[in-house]
């Protein structure tokens, strides 16, 4: 099985489409034939489930995305027309940054898009299509084709999705459909004394209804069985029972069970039991989030988007995870910090990693990188969280990445690609997981320190530290022993690719004139800015220019090894004893400023490669094999390179909201 997944991922291409500012990629199911039969059939119920909400978003994001998206499939399936020429060409381009998006506004600017042809051509295409296969039929067609003329073309309406600037009515700015004839002000007044301050486990109020006037009065309208998205809420309901069917255990079908019900009534206090329910439930492989879940899309931070994955644990990653975590008293005690800093006793902090099986919703194109929940602060701190990285995403957002020239433009010498090709990947999975697994739980404080005596450089530092200590440890013959690396070169693959992301493409992500300002950012400019210090005139680190561009190699891999363990001392012994001055300035020399020359340059070179700033993925699609009865004996994974038709697709049959 292993090494047919292995042949399976060599001949992958992950690349599926390339529009606007949007590459679409579609992601592998690793190990997926490996899962029982039971598993496999909850994920393709909880899939179904997951799909089966899509239209609730579309209307959340923008009361006329529902019919505008069925006058883009009306148009797509049935004009009969030149298809050819430019203009039908950048209606193609707009209709497929409007599915992408969910609606009409941008999914990260939140602009109103503009379309690259006229109302007129617009109006052409839909006289150029079968009136039989309308959207909408009789005479509230003409009105319709009206109205969304307007929504579409006049500049004047509806241009930002979320406006969160001030000085505004921020809900009436906002073209989401969270409100309807409400000012922010009305809203306010209406939630005021929500959350509850006083109650130490507040109700999210508000988290999944509409506000609206009726009969002058201020009113919600909840989303759920027979209320508003009723129709979608049903079908989620039917397929989770489904699921139900098949729990593998009585924690599993509780929990299910809580989420049928909250659907049914909207009630938020069952919505609070299923997340601690859910939350607290680690003895599945299989897993899923299905709900009104994230915040972001509201100016006022209240309504919550409908979205779902479902996923099943990576057994690779995992295993390689506890191989870490069982391993953590080793790290420690071979760390190069001052001994007086180790940890006499450390446990390391195991995070699970999964894949995913299907995206849906507000996950769906563009998928998030790493899940985090639930977000109710009171059930974290009372009943824990789960966190989860997501294997299979970040393995596609990797390969096609390097696929797409970053790799030929950046790296100094074909060695180097040849070795990122094979172990790269490999390499910086490893080093996330010795930074997140024990590069946080290593080292203690001094006796007396105040662990705040760091202030604003604290996180920065604390980056810089767990980084080092996955540099460190990715080099030790200790890691080949443990068989979390296969060769020394993964190793180096790991380094190469370190000092060439902190000296110099990460630079693509700062604008010009600006300084480096996020954690993270910094913490890997610190460790490359003074480890080239240390390793230039022959010390180990090359940094030289070609053909007007820069590049850096590594030239002694055990001296640069030496550089970071020696940092890794030395900002130990900064948090150890609290050192705020020498943090501060090492911060400052070596995490902040940008050579702007090489900035500018960094921007260009990257700009040439065409590469698209946004990703988002197709879904695999998940098919039920059955036997004459009707049982399901198997469930097959099939790949799609086809976007549009995908969207096409889930337009046919997973459409299940009135449009008008
Ligand atoms: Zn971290």
């Amino acid at each position: 099985m292993q090494e047919q997944d292995k042949a399976e991922k060599d001949d992958f291409v992950y690349f599926v489409d390339q529009f606007g500012d949007i590459r679409i990629l579609k992601y592998r199911l690793p190990d997926f034939g490996s899962l029982s039969l039971n598993q496999k059939t909850q994920i393709y119920f909880l899939s179904q489930a997951a799909l089966s909400g899509r239209d609730i978003l579309w209307a959340q994001n923008f009361r006329y995305n529902l019919i505008i998206r069925k006058f883009i499939e009306f148009i797509l399936s049935s004009f009969s027309g030149e298809r050819e020429n430019e203009e039908f060409k950048a209606f193609l381009v707009w209709s497929k940054r409007v599915l992408f998006s969910n609606g009409i506004h941008h999914h990260y600017s939140q602009d109103k898009f503009k379309p690259g042809f006229t109302e007129l051509y617009f109006r052409s295409l839909i006289d150029g299509c079968d009136p039989g296969r309308l959207p909408v039929q009789d005479q509230d067609a003409a009105n319709l084709t009206e109205a969304i003329c307007k929504v579409i073309f006049d500049e004047s309406l509806f241009n930002k999705k979320v406006e969160l600037g001030s000085g505004t009515d921020l809900v009436k700015a906002s073209a989401v459909n969270h409100y309807e004839n409400v000012t922010q002000e009305e809203v306010e007044k209406f939630y005021s004394g929500f959350p509850d301050r006083n109650d130490p486990r507040p109700v999210s109020r508000g988290l999944n209804t509409k506000v609206i006037k009726k009969d002058g009065k201020v009113t919600e309208l909840v989303y759920r069985s027979g209320g508003l998205y009723g129709e979608a809420i049903d079908r989620i309901i039917f397929w989770l029972t489904k699921a139900m069917s098949v729990a593998e255990n009585t924690t599993r079908r509780r929990e299910l069970e809580l989420l049928v019900s909250f659907y049914k009534t909207g009630d938020l206090r069952t919505w609070d039991e299923y997340n601690i329910t859910w939350a607290g439930n680690n003895t599945s492989d299989v897993d899923y989030i299905n709900g009104f879940i994230e915040t972001y899309e509201d100016p006022l931070g209240k309504k919550a988007t409908w979205e779902s994955v479902v996923d099943y644990t990576d057994r690779v990653a995992t295993r390689r995870m506890e191989i870490i975590t069982a391993n953590a008293q080793w790290f420690e005690d071979n760390s190069p910090i001052d001994k007086k800093y180790r940890k006499e006793k450390v446990t390391g902090v195991a995070a699970r990693v999964i894949n995913i099986a299907m995206l849906g919703g507000d996950c769906y194109p563009a998928s998030p990188l790493g899940i985090n929940l639930p977000n109710a602060d009171w059930i974290r701190k009372e009943f824990g969280s789960k966190s989860v990285t997501l294997a299979n995403i970040a393995e596609a957002h990797d390969t096609a990445n390097r696929g797409g020239g970053l790799l030929n433009e950046f790296a100094a010498t074909t060695g180097e690609i040849v070795r990122a090709e094979k172990f790269a990947f490999l390499s910086d999975s490893l080093h996330t997981d010795l930074h997140e697994c024990i590069g946080h739980a290593s080292g203690k404080l001094a006796e007396g320190c105040d662990p705040k005596a760091l202030k604003n450089y604290h996180s920065t530092l604390e980056e810089a530290r767990a980084d080092l200590f996955g540099l460190y440890f990715m080099l030790d013959p200790g890691i080949l022993d443990l068989g979390l690396l296969p060769c020394r070169e993964a190793a180096m693959a790991g380094y190469d690719a370190y000092l060439r992301n902190g000296l110099l493409t990460q630079l693509v992500r700062i604008k010009p004139g600006k300084n480096i300002e996020e954690s993270h950012m910094r913490a890997r400019a610190i460790i490359s800015g003074w480890a080239y210090e240390k390793g230039r005139n022959g010390n180990g680190i090359e940094l030289f220019r070609k053909d007007g561009k820069t590049f850096v190699t590594i030239t002694d891999y055990e001296k640069v090894r030496r550089y970071f363990g020696d940092l890794l001392k030395e900002i130990q012994r900064i948090k150890s004893e609290g050192d705020y001055e020498a943090g501060r300035k090492l911060v400052e020399n070596y995490g902040v400023k940008v050579d702007r020359e090489l900035n500018a340059e960094i921007v260009e070179r990257y700009e040439k490669l065409g590469m698209a700033p946004f990703t988002g993925f197709v879904n695999p699609r998940l098919v039920p094999v059955t036997d004459e009865s009707g049982s399901i004996t198997d469930i097959k994974v099939e790949y799609t390179d086809d976007f549009l038709g995908q969207m096409l697709e889930y337009g046919k049959y997973y459409s299940f909201l009135p449009v008008v």
